[in-house]
């Protein structure tokens, strides 16, 4: 038997317990090529806040009443497939429950980086490639540019922090209270922006980048997009990885800076970190340097027990995480 969490209704706004829940489920008789897998450790990720909306996307939306997916990282405890034993441990799609039976060659075994399993889930794993490659190709960021990242305390945005300080650029984060933005400077940023503190966010952008921006990492939209766009410098480039502040009200953003993007000339590229999947051998190298000299910092809001998905899920909308926000089981 396996508990599952599966999606009771949608979401309108921001999602409630109630939008959830927990069942308990016979779990699938391994078959030739399948592996049994007691998950350890889940992923919730902002992503799935779109998935939950019954609307056509770059993923499909979760089905009603059905166990839903998300990253897990979890041990094999049965085995009908060469190359995977017992006691490996993997990464797959098939979290939000503690065990499953999958067919082998939807668990990849995990890299030997000398990093604890769960670093798979976020600096180590997508919210880092995202960071990685969203920061370096999407924006085509280069030493001396000054970079503005928004949720910039979060697993991507802390990624994007620590890489840019690797790769000689000036950084700018963006964070909700101070001991989150003391964090983020303790990551290296330059600067950082309480943009829950009272106050504009433009002017504390313009504050904070004397001499504008070259690159906006934007994990947010709304008024960091607008504010980011005001202070563009000449040929900005903008990587466009998430907009949170819109995911559970779906109002439109109101631009006043829009036209900034002709007279300066800014690109704007939005990106899904999937496309880059064939490059990760890329990531992990670079990753791997920068660990073994110290560079980069991983940081978890761990919540306990399955129990504790969908409050792990909804804390990532009000800022309940620094670094990456798992479940560990
Ligand atoms: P985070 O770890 O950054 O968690 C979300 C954070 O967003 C919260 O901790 C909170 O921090 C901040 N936040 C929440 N609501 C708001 C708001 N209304 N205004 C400003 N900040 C807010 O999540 P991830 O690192 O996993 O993801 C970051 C972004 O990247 C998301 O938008 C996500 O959708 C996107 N993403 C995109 C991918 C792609 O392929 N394009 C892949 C992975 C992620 P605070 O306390 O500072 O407010």
């Amino acid at each position: 038997m396996t508990q599952a969490w599966t999606l009771k209704s949608r979401p309108m706004g921001t999602p409630t317990g109630d939008n959830f829940e927990l069942v308990t489920l016979p779990l699938d008789a391994i078959g030739p090529g399948m592996v049994r897998i007691a998950n350890r450790w889940l992923s919730v990720d902002p992503y799935m806040r779109g998935r939950m909306n019954d609307v056509k996307s770059y993923t499909p939306p979760f089905a009603l009443g059905e166990p839903m997916q998300g990253g897990a990282v979890g041990e094999i405890i049965e085995s009908a497939a060469e190359g995977h034993a017992i006691g490996d441990m993997v990464l797959h799609m098939a979290g939000w429950r503690d065990e499953v039976v999958i067919p082998a060659n939807q668990a990849q075994k995990l890299p030997a980086l000398g990093v604890p399993p769960q670093a798979f889930l976020g600096q180590m794993g997508m919210p880092g490639m995202t960071a990685y490659f969203g920061l370096l190709e999407v924006a085509s960021a280069k030493p001396g540019d000054v970079v503005f990242v928004s949720a910039a305390a979060g697993a991507v945005g802390s990624t994007v922090v620590q890489i840019a300080k690797a790769r000689g650029m000036t950084v700018i984060g963006s964070a909700g209270g101070e001991d989150k933005c003391a964090w983020v400077k303790s990551l290296g940023a330059d600067a950082v922006i309480d943009y829950k503190a009272e106050g504009s966010l433009l002017k504390k952008l313009a504050a904070a980048a004397p001499n504008g921006i070259d690159v906006y990492f934007d994990n947010v939209g709304g008024e960091h997009l607008d504010a980011a766009l005001g202070l563009a410098n000449e040929r900005a480039r903008f990587a466009i990885c998430g907009m949170i502040d819109m995911y559970n009200t779906g109002a439109p953003t109101k631009l006043r800076f829009a036209a900034r993007i002709i007279g300066a000339r800014i690109r704007i590229q939005g990106f899904i970190v999937s496309d880059y999947m064939a490059r990760a051998s890329e990531f992990y190298a670079d990753m791997a340097g920068w660990l073994q000299s110290g560079k980069l910092t991983r940081e978890e809001t761990v919540h306990e027990g399955i129990g504790s998905v969908p409050d792990a899920f909804i804390g990532l909308f009000s800022g309940g995480n620094k670094g990456k926000m798992l479940v560990k089981l």
